[in-house]
């Protein structure tokens, strides 16, 4: 008798993945709202951060650029990046964001900010090493923690504080395991912005503790109050500060996988760690090319001026900001106050007992075809479960009709709970 070779079905996925799935990104509602879409049934999506996605237009110098370097992207570049590209971010450190000291030597480029995240936490932690990761805060950085078998450990940034770490609580939290301190600044999913001093503090922290600095600063130049932005890495020059940013956002091209990294420090400090980094950025030979060529169009002051006009009145971010917060305004189940940075709005929804801010998006993409994200999906803390994180980017009409559909949602629900509470009285 012959055996016949069946293949397995039961392949098992490595544990460090299924860990990592848990801060999952996009979520299954996601899915589920292109399916919606794929039936013929539109979604306002007020989701996903892609300012593209919503036809907010790229700087016409950087695509210009791009048409004419598509040939000269065909190749391989150097693993850290081309020094055209690299040249043009240490300018931007050390002209615009106070940082004199930066060269082209301290910046890598990457396949955006999510791959310069990969490969910098891999060169740093060993198994059980520990991560100091904002709550809330964008899941990728405690997903990678993971990934690289550390354990991400949560630091309060509670509404109490105005959404700014709670730095006693910080410094609790570290201890001989800890390797690391995660920031994102401008901050996503609050829209917050930290001030100077909440640098300082977070600085200090590290100080004590030995951490390297983290500084996920890819919402740099989408701000809407008043002065310009304040890298941490000016606040820590006697620590290694390794800063985050690309061209995802403010300059409207995501899908160009272009970001990079900064290194500072003072001479000497981090060296062995910064060649790891280097090491295992060479594994995987070069970044998209493509995007690289961006770089320097999209550093320029035209394309800067034109990202800056975005926030400005009658800028389009601007525009759809407001149209979130007037519309907000005239819902009394939503609390928010305006963002100081990022496009995203961070209401507190006043859900009837026993409900979730989770329970409420699934209802609202099904009922109402609005796409959101909940609070939790970007915390531990239970607390932000009665949140929920709406993109500003869409076109104002979209995000006011999206957000009085949100308080039908929250009234039908309310009627429903008083109705639950009268039919058990009658009982
Ligand atoms: N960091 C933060 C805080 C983000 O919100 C995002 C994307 O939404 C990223 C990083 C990813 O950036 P990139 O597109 O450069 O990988």
């Amino acid at each position: 008798m012959t055996s016949v070779l069946r293949p397995r079905s039961d392949i098992r996925p490595a544990r460090r993945v299924a860990v990592a799935e848990r801060h999952g990104l996009r979520g299954t509602l996601t899915d589920e709202a292109h399916e919606l879409s794929a039936e013929g049934r539109p979604v306002i999506d007020l989701g996903l951060g892609d300012p593209a996605a919503h036809g907010i237009p790229a700087p016409p110098t950087v695509l210009a650029t791009l048409h004419e370097r598509v040939d000269d992207a065909r190749s391989y570049s150097d693993a850290a990046g081309h020094l055209t590209a690299r040249t043009a971010v240490a300018e931007h450190f050390r002209t615009r964001l106070g940082l004199p000291e930066v060269a082209p030597s301290d910046v890598r480029l990457g396949n955006g900010v999510s791959e310069l995240a990969l490969l910098t936490l891999q060169a740093l932690l060993d198994p059980g090493d520990e991560v100091l990761v904002p709550d809330p805060g964008y899941p990728m950085w405690s997903a990678y923690t993971s990934l690289c078998d550390g354990t991400a450990v949560p630091y309060p940034c509670p509404a109490s504080h105005g959404w700014r770490p709670d730095l006693d609580a910080l410094s609790r939290l570290a201890g001989p395991r800890t390797r690391a301190l995660i920031v994102i600044n401008p901050v996503n999913p609050t829209g917050t912005i930290w001030p100077a001093e909440t640098l300082d503090g977070l600085a200090a922290v590290a100080r004590t503790h030995g951490l390297v600095l983290f500084s996920d600063e890819i919402y740099d130049g989408i701000r809407f109050i008043p002065g310009p932005h304040v890298p941490l890495a000016t606040r820590a020059p006697d620590l290694l500060c390794l800063t985050f940013g690309g061209l995802s956002k403010f300059s409207r091209l995501p899908g160009l996988r272009a970001g990079w990294m900064v290194a500072c420090h003072p001479p000497g400090v981090g060296r062995a760690y910064l060649d790891a980094v280097t090491s295992l950025a060479a594994l995987r030979l070069s970044p998209n090319a493509a995007g690289q060529y961006a770089v320097p169009a999209a550093l320029s002051a035209p394309a800067l001026r034109d990202a800056a006009a975005l926030t400005e009145p009658g800028g389009a971010l601007h525009q759809a900001r407001s149209a979130a917060h007037t519309a907000m305004a005239h819902q009394p189940g939503l609390q928010c106050t305006p963002q100081d940075g990022t496009f995203y709005a961070f209401p507190r929804l006043d859900l009837p007992p026993g409900t979730t801010a989770t329970h409420f998006a699934r209802r609202l993409l099904r009922e109402k075809s609005v796409l959101a994200m909940p609070g939790k999906q970007f915390s531990n803390d239970d607390a932000v479960s009665t949140h929920l994180r709406l993109t500003t980017l869409a076109p104002p009409a979209q995000i006011a009709s999206a957000i009085e559909r949100i308080g039908a949602l929250l009234t039908e629900m309310w009627t429903e709970h008083t109705n639950r509470g009268r039919a058990k009285q009658m009982k």
